[in-house]
């Protein structure tokens, strides 16, 4: 078996690159096509709700005005994930930076598609369940193998962060889908106003079946270092409707932003922590792409993000690196070139692991990986270990 640099791989060139000369640090590469083996799919780019942390829209108000509205059709995945691909991928679930695979025309057929191709790897749909008929839910239990429904509360609350979602439009899919044999786990974040619920709503997911419920501690109350213990939530308008609230209890409240601020409130800078962190990427310890609704491929959606609801478009530490590749973004992008080309190009093999160097320039330019993959894992921290 072909080696890639994975987990281990990646923590042995950390310390490496402590004790001997930082070129070291550039042996640290990602894996080549051959490796891939895991997918994260973002079928498309719309949704029916407006959650206020999610980049698509405006703090759960107006669409992000940066954002391409784009989805994938059955033809541009096949053509992006010939069999032989697919058929040694040990896993390839639909999630996505700014859309729900809901929504999207061919997500069951796309499902089907990878199915057929391989029956061994593991399928799996996250989703706000609010949408969609009985009984197309009825046939993605057929399948996948899991579905996640990231439900934020019960009938009364579910809607304050998902918002513009339908609770009896939700309690249908869910009982559809499970009806019909599938595997469900319900994924709670846990908020001030829904902190009360999580044991009801644990009993209620048993009630209904399903196999696994997972509270979350969201790391969104935290950006780049800094704690906002509530966020507005906009209107359309632009106007302020209510605001979200951290959750008091503290076994609710993500373990990694508490030791972010403890660290900031003690005396470290927090760009000082970003510039020297060790990172151990996620992506390259899976073996794992992910593909936008554009078709363009990243390591993860993390550094897929790059549609900021700023007023500037093509804002934020991505930009300036997608500018120096021969196309700009669609450089990227597994429609216009085989994947293989873009795995194995400069942003993958180069450009990303180069900021992975702590105290490097590349990694002063660009610190979202040390922000993700750093030695405080707000990520890592988000399920609550208890309740899985
Ligand atoms: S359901 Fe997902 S994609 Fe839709 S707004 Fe919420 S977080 Fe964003
Ligand atoms: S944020 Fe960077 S280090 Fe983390 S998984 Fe993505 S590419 Fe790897």
């Amino acid at each position: 078996m072909r080696e890639f640099a994975g987990k281990q791989q990646t923590r042995a060139n950390a310390a490496v690159a402590h004790s001997e000369a930082t070129i070291i640090w550039f042996a640290a590469r990602m894996y080549a096509y051959e490796d891939i083996r895991v997918v994260h799919l973002e079928m498309t780019s719309r949704c029916n709700s407006a959650c206020p942390m999610c980049a698509r829209n405006l703090q759960g108000g107006a669409v992000n005005p940066n954002l391409p509205l784009a989805e994938l059709s059955e033809a541009d995945v096949r053509a992006m994930f010939p069999e032989e691909l697919v058929g040694r991928l040990k896993r390839m679930y639909m999630c996505g930076n700014y859309g729900d695979a809901m929504v999207a025309r061919d997500t069951l057929e796309v499902f089907t598609y990878f199915r057929a191709a391989n029956a061994k790897m593991h399928l799996r749909l996250i989703t706000n369940g609010s949408g969609r008929k009985p009984e197309w839910w009825r046939k993605l239990a057929g399948v996948v193998d899991v579905t996640t429904f990231s439900i934020d509360g019960l009938a009364d609350t579910n809607h304050l962060y998902r918002r513009r979602t339908d609770w009896d439009v939700i309690m249908r899919s869910v009982e559809a889908y499970i009806g019909a044999g599938g595997s469900a786990d319900w994924d709670f974040i846990v908020f001030k106003h829904n902190e009360h619920q999580v044991e009801t709503a644990r009993a209620l997911a048993q009630k209904l079946g399903f196999k696994r419920f997972t509270a979350k501690r969201t790391d969104r109350f935290m950006s780049r270092g800094k704690l906002v213990n509530q966020r507005e939530v906009h209107d359309r308008d632009g106007s302020v409707a209510y605001y979200l609230e951290m959750p008091v209890g503290p076994e609710y409240q993500n373990t990694a932003v508490r030791a972010v601020d403890s660290m900031v409130k003690e005396g470290t800078q927090y760009n000082d922590y970003a510039g020297q962190t060790d990172v151990v990427c996620k992506a390259t310890g899976e073996a794992k792409i992910y593909v936008s609704a554009e078709g363009l491929v990243f390591p993860c959606c993390w550094v897929g993000g790059i549609y900021s609801s700023g007023t500037k478009a093509e804002a934020g530490e991505m930009w300036p690196l997608l500018r120096t590749l021969p196309e700009g973004k669609h450089t990227l992008s597994a429609l216009r070139r085989p994947l293989r080309e873009v795995v194995e190009g400069s942003f993958f093999q180069s450009l990303i692991p180069a900021t992975w160097v702590p105290g490097s320039k590349e990694r002063k330019d660009f610190t979202l990986c040390a922000r993700m993959c750093g030695k405080h894992d707000t990520v890592r921290a988000t399920p609550l270990p208890a309740s899985s």
